[in-house]
């Protein structure tokens, strides 16, 4: 395995942090022909560790059962869009409940290796809660530097697998080489390994989100037409698209799929860059989503690469409208999912406006996370039905009142 600078090509060594030292480009690992012909033979199935050829690591990946996640075909939403193949890879059901785990499974195993003692991170709360589970697992310690006002479940997943937590004042607010140096300083001073899952300060984890591409293609028997990614730290969009890229190698793929990403109007460092034609992403002074997962105020270039090289394009979404289809998914669809995860459905109303997809088109929407991580769904009435006066054991009374609730 070699570690290339995107831009200038130059090769670095193996655990090399941050960008590349002569022109800023960003890192990324690269595998020989004969692992990435391997992917030929794997077969999909819980457990990324199958797939350890085309990792950045020669140790073993302590696994919780994570990848293999159900990729199912819309029931009501799509038709209803006139979208003939629209489908959900429904990430929630990943063990700690989003897709951080394919990364958080990599950070444990490259921390194990390195023989350190822990990991530290700093996120909005998925990150964490997975990063927690997979130290838990693996016998490590672990630090969270938490943004405040994170989903209060997501705090409590994090502590619940043994993880300390200190909330940071502005963690993301400095900027990516703020925040990158700052982990890399802690983690040099606790001897920890920086699982930062934003590929400019680490190239490596988010290897672990490309099994994800690996598991669509096996299923579908090609690529989709259209990939559609919720954007923050733009992780799961360019880990993504170097999974199509070497299943493109493979010779298992002919075609790659469009990357779409997808921001609040709210947190759009991503957007901005796109619509300007920038190369880079710049800062914004501000970040102020309420969809957590996405509420961030800058975005890593390698996504920005990622959707150009792809024929892509980034769109905007108003908050509102993501949480009004995270509603819809539950009831039309029986997924409970997180606001982030209803996104990309988002996004898709706005490409469609735009007559940016045909109908026959495949699409494939990435829904980050579970319903429980941000449980603003149902939460006042299931309180009062938890306060609510029990009826008594009772058909009769069951029956009417079975049919006053079904009419109000
Ligand atoms: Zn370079």
């Amino acid at each position: 395995m070699k570690v290339l600078c995107s831009k200038c090509r130059k090769d670095y060594s193996q655990g090399t942090m941050g960008r590349c030292p002569s022109c800023d480009g960003i890192l990324r690992p690269e595998y020989p022909d004969g692992a990435v012909r391997k992917l030929r033979d794997i077969i999909p199935g819980p457990g990324i560790d199958r797939y350890t050829g085309l990792f950045p690591l020669e140790g073993a990946v302590p696994c919780l059962g994570e990848g293999d996640t159900p990729l199912i075909g819309s029931r009501r939403i799509g038709p209803a869009m006139g979208l003939r193949r629209l489908c959900f890879k429904v990430e929630g059901c990943n063990p700690s409940g989003s897709f951080k785990d394919r990364g958080g499974a990599l950070a444990a195993g490259l921390a194990l290796e390195r023989g350190l003692k822990g990991i530290i991170t700093a996120s909005s709360g998925n990150a964490a809660a997975s990063i927690s589970a997979y130290s838990a697992a693996a016998g490590l310690e672990c630090l969270i530097l938490m943004e405040p006002g994170s989903p209060p479940n997501k705090i409590r997943q994090t502590l619940a697998t043994g993880a300390t937590v200190i909330p940071v004042d502005g963690v993301f607010d400095h900027g990516p080489e703020a925040i990158g140096s700052l982990m890399l300083r802690l983690a040099e001073a606790l001897d920890y390994y920086p699982a930062l899952v934003w590929a400019p300060v680490n190239p490596y984890i988010l290897e672990g989100v490309k099994t994800m591409s690996y598991e669509i293609v096996a299923r579908l028997g090609k690529a989709p037409d259209l990939v559609i990614c919720p954007v923050g730290g733009g992780d799961m969009l360019a880990g993504q698209w170097r999974g199509y890229l070497e299943l493109k190698r493979a010779g298992l793929i002919d075609r790659l799929p469009r990357m779409i990403g997808v921001q609040s109007s709210s947190a759009p460092p991503l957007v901005e860059a796109f619509r300007s034609g920038s190369r880079r992403v710049k800062p914004l002074p501000y970040a102020r989503s309420r969809i957590s997962g996405i509420n961030v105020p800058f975005t890593g270039e390698h996504a920005l690469e990622a959707v150009r090289e792809s024929g892509g394009m980034v769109l905007s979404i108003e908050d509102e409208e993501a949480l009004a289809l995270q509603q819809k998914v539950a009831f039309d669809e029986g997924l409970w999912i997180e606001p982030v995860s209803a996104v990309p459905l988002a996004g898709l109303k706005v490409l469609l406006e735009r007559g940016g997809v045909e109908k026959d088109d495949l699409v494939v929407c990435i829904m980050s996370g579970a319903g429980f991580k941000d449980s603003n769904l149902a939460h006042s009435e299931a309180e009062e039905v938890s306060r609510r006066n029990p009826m008594p054991f009772d058909i009769e009374a069951i029956i009417a009142e079975a049919k006053a609730l079904r009419a109000s």
